[in-house]
């Protein structure tokens, strides 16, 4: 199957590394990558109507109403297929609402364990100016609290501290993982454990997608 002829979506609860995961298959073969939980970053620093709408949600932890995201994720879809979606669909209905509007092939689940996501929500930082992610174990950056490609300020989200990570994880229990229900037949698990790429040729090929190159192997 063609990536111009699929659509993936990837699962997992905060910190499972949707964004990081993803990458690998967007370079390699193309995807168009739908971040919502990016285009809500992007949307606010531009300072837009919707985005700040959005931020009084985030910024504590919930989701964003379905009318808002449906509304976003429309305006962003030009074609039928070759996307990856990332942290959409969230709930029940934005699924049924996207099953209505494209097929989806494969949703990629990435689980690991609480200890982990913990530790990379609260080391996290991320560029005001270009979003960019860092983590400061992990992937701190060469030039401390800037970034690397812009020179901007390194901040940590609102929603990374723990009184508010508390909330996204209890949000994800509640109206995200039953996802994993409504989607049983489509679903890949991946665990997404290491600091390393865990989508792996093994996995590539459960998506479907061959390739020639090697990826390197997950977790340490
Ligand atoms: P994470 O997966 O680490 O929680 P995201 O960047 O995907 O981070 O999302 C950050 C916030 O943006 C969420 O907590 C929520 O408020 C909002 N958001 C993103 N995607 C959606 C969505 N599909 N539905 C509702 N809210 C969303
Ligand atoms: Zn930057």
């Amino acid at each position: 199957m063609n990536v111009s002829d699929m659509n993936l979506i990837f699962l997992g609860p905060p910190g499972a590394g949707k964004g990081t995961q993803t990458k690998k298959l967007i370079e390699e073969f193309g995807f168009i990558h739908l971040s919502t939980g990016d285009i809500l970053r992007q949307l606010i620093r531009s300072r837009d109507t919707l985005g700040l709408q959005a931020q009084i949600y985030m910024d504590q932890g919930k989701l964003v109403p379905d009318g808002l995201i449906l509304e976003m994720i429309q305006t962003k879809m030009e074609k039928k297929c070759g996307y990856i979606f990332d942290g959409f669909p969230r709930t029940i209905d934005q699924a049924s609402a996207l099953d209505k509007i494209v097929p989806v092939d494969h949703v990629v689940y990435l689980f690991l364990s609480h200890d982990v996501i913990l530790k990379r929500l609260t080391g996290r930082r991320v560029c005001e100016k270009c979003g960019k992610e860092y983590h400061i174990e992990f992937m701190p950056s060469s030039l401390k609290d800037s970034c690397e490609l812009c020179k901007g300020r390194l901040y940590q989200r609102e929603d990374d501290r723990p009184f508010v990570i508390e909330n996204r994880l209890s949000v994800y229990e509640k109206q995200t993982k039953p996802l994993l229900e409504y989607y049983h037949e489509k679903l890949i698990r991946i665990e997404a454990c290491g600091n390393v790429l865990s989508i792996d040729q093994e996995n590539i090929k459960k998506i479907g997608l061959s390739t020639h190159k090697a990826m390197s192997q997950c977790c340490s």
